[in-house]
């Protein structure tokens, strides 16, 4: 049933919250403590946003295991963001990195503890000690389950401190008025099928990852990229879209994640013949090189017959490591392996393939996480919205991010931007900006569009033709033939996304609407992606383009800009400064 456009239900806050993974979280419980009206949205129960699947930690310079200091952790950073990253974002990350870790503890986040009762830190690829001379242990874990600790635990102070939390509700547009500025969103309420207008002061886009474009992912199936879709219908560009981090572990056939921690409590990459390949890739660092950087090598292999099995995984062996050590640090592993391997770990190698599971890309942001925009080469913060988390570009992990630095990001910028909004926003008590009918409609029209069709394309089928698409043409390994060949399939399918249809008009819990609203995100992520990956004309970070293998400096030391209409693309610089210490110039990245 088409909704009717002019008498929709409304509701006022001082800001919404577009979801309740930890950077919604962290972020929210600033907002509640300080006396805000927040309401939180989330497509599902608030402890199953896919933070509740991260494993192996949290990176902070605690230095529990042995000496450690931001500067090294920021170092790091910029080199695995293959120096892309902004500096000025890496400093503040990796400087508050202690004091958001411990404000956790305090929260009571059950970490994992040494004898003598500090948190226990593991190692983790691309973490080291004096700027590259040797593995550090930094990722601070609760056993295999950090991020179902961590969102437990930021759950639980939200609910002490009063958030409100709306469960099972889809955002679906921004809402502007004519200056573009952002006045809230409408949203669907799943269990009525009801459409809102959520007025707020301010929005915080917290909406996740996107990695469900692709077939293969690690990623839960709510991932698709619904806050870049928004902001890209709303007019924003989205930012450095070519880069996604594959991960070396996922379990062949299946996807499911095994975490870097395996690697980091000792477990090895081993090929057919039983040799560990990555001594040749990477010398020092060996199986705990970055990610892009080892999926790579792993892909090798593959490519060049010493593949395991039927030659197309390679495995990751943990046997040497102990029961005891298993059971006790690896619990989670253990039980994946078993259930989507069929192999326990204790025994066996399990078989692993690279599998899609980060964007680094986003919307861009500055430290305080307000969105920015750029309008005739000068960039502004938007007034209104704020992005944070996986779907936010602030940009920390640049062209590839280092394994615990995302929870690390949730927590730091989450807590930024809501100290932004409690500090810059004194005047809250000030009436609610009035929303142009126009802004309403355009959501409203979209939906109805949808809800009214009596024929057109399977949303599955069309999910289905993205996932493939973006699995075949932009994988570990690029070439700008299959780039290009991934622009035009994308392209060619955003006029079927425009054509879905589905039978079942029902209103309550109609999944089938939302599964067609969340196509309508995915079209746009996948868009931007192939669109700046086929426009990028070097290697750097997850981008490896087979034409163009090394990094160029000269011309390509910016970031992407890509904007829906018309497909536009855009560059901006890298922030090369930081705020308080000397810049890390670029040099060659081996490990
Ligand atoms: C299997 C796995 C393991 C990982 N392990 C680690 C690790 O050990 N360390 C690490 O640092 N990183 C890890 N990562 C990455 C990290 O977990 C994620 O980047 C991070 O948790 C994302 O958090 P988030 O708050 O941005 O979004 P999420 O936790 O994904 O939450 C998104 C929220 O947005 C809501 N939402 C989305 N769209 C809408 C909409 N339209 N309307 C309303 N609500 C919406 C969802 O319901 C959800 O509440 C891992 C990732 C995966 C997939």
């Amino acid at each position: 049933m088409a909704a009717v456009k002019d008498s929709l239900p409304r509701r006022q806050f001082d800001v919404v919250v577009v979801g309740a993974g930890g950077a919604g979280m962290r972020c929210s419980l600033q907002l509640a403590q300080a006396g805000l009206s927040v309401a939180v949205l989330s497509k599902v129960f608030p402890t199953r946003s896919h933070t509740v699947a991260a494993q192996g930690g949290v990176s902070a310079s605690l230095g529990n295991m042995s000496e450690d200091n931001w500067y090294w952790h920021m170092y790091d950073t910029v080199k695995g963001s293959d120096w892309l990253g902004d500096q000025d974002a890496i400093e503040f990350m990796c400087r508050e990195a202690p004091n958001a870790v411990y404000e956790l503890e305090h929260f009571g986040m059950p970490f994992d503890r040494n004898p003598d009762g500090t948190i226990y830190q593991r190692p983790f690829g691309g973490h080291t000690a004096n700027f590259g001379e040797k593995p550090v242990q930094r990722a601070c874990a609760a056993a295999d389950r950090t991020g179902h600790a961590m969102l437990h635990t930021l759950y639980q102070r939200n609910v002490a401190a009063r958030t409100q939390f709306f469960v099972e509700w889809m955002a679906l547009d921004l809402l502007r008025n004519d200056a573009g500025d952002v006045l809230g969103v409408t949203a669907l309420e799943m269990e009525t099928g009801e459409i809102y207008v959520l007025e707020a002061k301010q929005t915080v886009l917290a909406t996740g990852g996107a990695g469900r474009i692709w077939a293969a992912s690690t990623n839960a199936f709510i991932n698709t990229g619904d806050g870049l879709g928004m902001a890209a219908r709303a007019g924003f560009p989205l930012q450095d879209m070519e880069f996604w981090q594959f991960h070396p572990t996922g379990v062949a056939g299946a996807g499911v994640l095994i975490t870097e921690g395996v690697r980091g409590e000792g477990g090895i990459l081993l090929n057919k013949d039983g040799e560990r390949f990555m001594e040749r890739y990477a010398p020092t660092l060996k199986d705990l090189a970055p990610r892009d950087f080892v999926s790579r090598s792993m892909d090798q292999e593959i490519k060049e017959g010493r593949g395991c099995g039927d030659g197309s995984y390679v495995v990751l062996k943990l046997d040497h490591l102990g029961a005891e050590t298993i059971q006790k640090r690896l619990p989670s592993i253990r039980e994946i392996a078993i259930k989507f391997a069929n192999v326990d770990p204790i025994k066996d190698p399990i078989p692993v393939v690279p599998t899609i599971h980060y964007q680094m890309g986003g919307i861009p942001t500055n430290i305080y996480g307000q969105v920015v925009s750029v309008a005739n080469g000068h960039t502004k913060a938007v007034n209104g919205l704020y992005a944070i988390g996986e779907c936010a570009a602030t940009s920390v992990h640049g062209a590839n991010r280092l394994g615990t630095n995302s929870l690390l990001d949730l927590i730091v910028f989450g807590r930024s931007a809501g100290n932004h909004i409690v500090q810059t926003h004194p005047e809250r008590q000030h009436a609610h900006e009035p929303i142009p009918q126009s802004a309403i409609d355009f959501s409203i029209d979209r939906v109805n569009r949808l809800e009214t069709r009596t024929s057109g394309e399977k949303t599955q089928d069309v999910g289905n033709a993205i996932r493939v698409a973006m699995q075949h043409h932009c994988g570990v390994f690029r070439t700008l033939d299959l780039l290009n060949k991934g622009v035009d399939a994308i392209e060619s399918l955003a006029p079927q996304v425009e054509s879905i249809y589905f039978k079942d008009k029902s209103k309550v819990f109609n999944t089938a609407r939302i599964e067609a609203l969340e196509v309508t995100n995915m079209i746009e992520v996948a868009r931007a992606t192939t669109k700046s990956a086929a426009n990028r004309l070097e290697s750097r970070g997850a981008h490896a383009l087979d034409d163009h293998p090394d990094r160029d400096d000269v011309n390509w030391l910016r970031h992407t800009l890509w904007f829906s209409e018309g497909s536009r693309l855009e560059y901006k610089p890298v922030q090369m400064t930081p705020l308080t210490v000397d810049s890390f110039p670029p040099k060659a990245r081996t490990f």
